[in-house]
């Protein structure tokens, strides 16, 4: 191979919306895009304990679409494996990795210590894949750009960054190579046409292959006003006795989640109730929403509405304290897809009693307890004990930060693309099938959903 070549592998986010990791490389140089966690079903969690593709050592730069730990999680055992580049990202998606990845790191720390103690493990010491220690050794190696700028992370590969609208900080990468004059662009998450707190993705002008996220790429989110549906469950929980928990992804969800309710009840569309954000994680990527509020729809006092008006909730002892609460309320509490995280206290407090309303509002990965739920289970399991699901399970689709086909195909018209080819990503095998139909059918274009390490030439 010379260096006018370009290769493409797909070293993850293939079949799965979790593990997105693609690496670039021509005779000379390697550019890895994106760095992710798998999460979700065992067999998929599993393939994080399985050495690297290629040796860490070996690749040049990393350049991040967001911070989302399923682009971004793995960075630290990358950098403890031997990367000694560096990673470039927008300066949002450095902030809110500054918060997400020493706290993976802690619940790597955590899940060890846990098998450790139940003997779960197979092995003696079970070790964790990285520690928090290691997340913060990964982070010395990142450098933020704006959007829009040019640079060069490897030689003779130049990339830029525009919005792509999904959480704080989110970009399609674009990434030129010089040699052989190619562009390939990165869609990273797509975010909605119509968000309420994010503005749409920035249309792209050029791509000569463009690799697509497919979330959403067999469904549609519905017309249904999310505030409307919203409002009527914590009315109807509300006058029941009820309390509503709304897992949310600690860095995008969470925020919207709060600042609808807020609206909601400003509007006097549901009734004043106390409004607890019990995350710190959460906590801390809000003040980062409200710092960077020129890059979202919210301004200074909506954002400020948010601020005022919610109990955050910091330590162990208050967030036991409000476990023990008994009256109506709303609690916003992380991860999303309850995984992990302080959520699952609340759930196993309030999910055996009907009066109580769960709301997800995003994608629940299959494997997840939040899809397990979403799909009707009648328990699950938490912390190695079964839980019955008496509480009204909801799913808001709409309040998704993924654009649905439908957006994705509007915003991919609005760049006037001719790619020569696109490849489909990021999603379940048929998501990303039906997603692939879809691009073809409208554009004409030559689509194809690539699979785990197959490498293309560009
Ligand atoms: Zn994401």
């Amino acid at each position: 191979m010379d260096d006018s070549f370009m290769k493409l592998s797909f070293l993850g986010g293939t079949s799965t919306v979790t593990g997105s990791r693609y690496l670039l490389s021509d005779d000379k140089h390697r550019l890895l895009v994106d760095c992710g966690m798998y999460q979700g079903v065992k067999t998929l969690r599993k393939r994080n304990w399985a050495k690297f593709p290629v040796a860490p050592s070996t690749i040049n730069a990393v350049v991040l679409t967001h911070a989302h730990i399923d682009h971004s999680g793995y960075l630290p055992a990358l950098v403890k494996n031997g990367f000694k580049g560096k990673i470039y990202c927008t300066r949002a998606t450095y902030e809110l990795c500054q918060v997400l990845l020493p706290d993976a790191g802690f619940l790597q720390e955590e899940d060890a210590r846990y098998a450790q103690r139940k003997k779960f493990s197979k092995h003696e010491m079970p070790e964790p894949l990285f520690t928090e220690k290691d997340a913060r050794q990964a982070l010395k190696h990142f450098e933020p750009f704006h959007y829009h700028e040019t640079f060069e992370p490897v030689k003779g590969f130049e990339v830029s960054f525009t919005p792509a609208g999904h959480i704080l900080g989110s970009s399609c990468v674009h990434v030129h190579h010089k040699n052989s004059d190619r562009t390939v662009v990165f869609t990273g998450d797509v975010g909605r046409q119509n968000d309420i707190i994010m503005r749409p993705p920035e249309p792209i002008e050029r791509a000569d292959v463009l690799v697509c996220e497919s979330t959403y790429g067999d469904r549609l989110h519905g017309d249904s006003d999310p505030e409307d549906e919203l409002a009527a469950i914590i009315s109807k929980t509300a006058g029941r006795g009820g309390i509503t928990l709304m897992p949310a992804f600690a860095v995008g969800r969470a925020q919207m989640l709060l600042y609808v309710v807020h609206k909601l009840m400003e509007e006097g569309r549901i009734p004043n109730l106390p409004v607890y954000l019990n995350s710190p994680m959460a906590i801390k990527a809000t003040e980062i929403f409200i710092k960077h509020h020129k890059e979202h729809k919210l301004n200074h006092s909506q954002c400020q509405l948010i601020d005022d008006n919610t109990q955050f909730v910091h330590s162990v002892e208050e967030s036991i304290e409000l476990d023990a609460m008994r009256y109506p309320c709303v609690i916003v509490s992380a991860s999303g897809m309850a995984s992990g995280g302080r959520v699952l206290h609340h759930l196993k407090t309030l999910l055996p009693n009907p009066r109580n309303s769960i709301v997800f509002a995003g994608f629940q990965a299959p494997g997840t307890r939040g899809d397990a739920m979403v799909q009707g289970a009648n328990s699950v399991k938490i912390h190695g004990q079964h839980w019955p699901v008496k509480a009204e399970i909801h799913n808001l689709d709409s309040m998704s930060a993924h654009g649905d086909y439908n957006e994705i195909l509007t915003w991919l018209e609005q760049g006037k693309l001719k790619p020569q080819k696109v490849y489909v990503t990021h999603g379940e095998a048929v998501a990303s099938d039906t997603m692939r139909k879809h691009i073809h059918e409208k554009f004409g274009w030559d689509a194809e959903v690539p699979e785990l390490f197959e490498e293309v030439d560009i």
